[in-house]
């Protein structure tokens, strides 16, 4: 599958990896909008969120876990967003789920 996050997922393009076990990966973003953005991913190829299945929610939370620790291990215990882009409104842009961690900044809403 040319999927650019499997491809990372399996090593086959670089990527700055900050933690990995069974069932994620998490990995700096390549183009940081926050001092700190990070990535975490399944390694299951689930292309938007709105593929989920029920099989999938045990995943879905060791997603949201897995972020919240790093995010705390990367000093953003004053603050940090999380965020999911789901399809071309949503403003998605790789199709392999990704949840997006961004911190150590004043974050603002409504975002763009
Ligand atoms: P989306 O727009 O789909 O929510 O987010 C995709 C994210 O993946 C973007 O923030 C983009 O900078 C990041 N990204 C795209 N290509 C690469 C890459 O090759 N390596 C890494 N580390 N991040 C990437």
């Amino acid at each position: 599958m040319d999927c650019l996050f499997c491809k990372i997922t399996a090593g086959e393009i670089p990527a700055k990896k900050i933690y990995e076990d069974e069932l994620v990966v998490a990995f700096h973003d390549i183009a940081p909008q926050a001092p700190v953005h990070f990535l975490v991913i399944p390694k299951k190829h689930i292309s938007t969120l709105n593929d989920l299945t029920e099989a999938d929610r045990e995943l879905a939370g060791h997603i949201l876990y897995t972020a919240q620790r790093l995010a705390n291990e990367l000093g953003c215990e004053q603050g940090y967003r999380v965020t999911m882009n789901c399809n071309e409104l949503g403003g998605q842009t790789v199709y392999h789920i990704h949840m997006h961690v961004l911190g150590q900044r004043q974050l603002t809403w409504p975002p763009g």
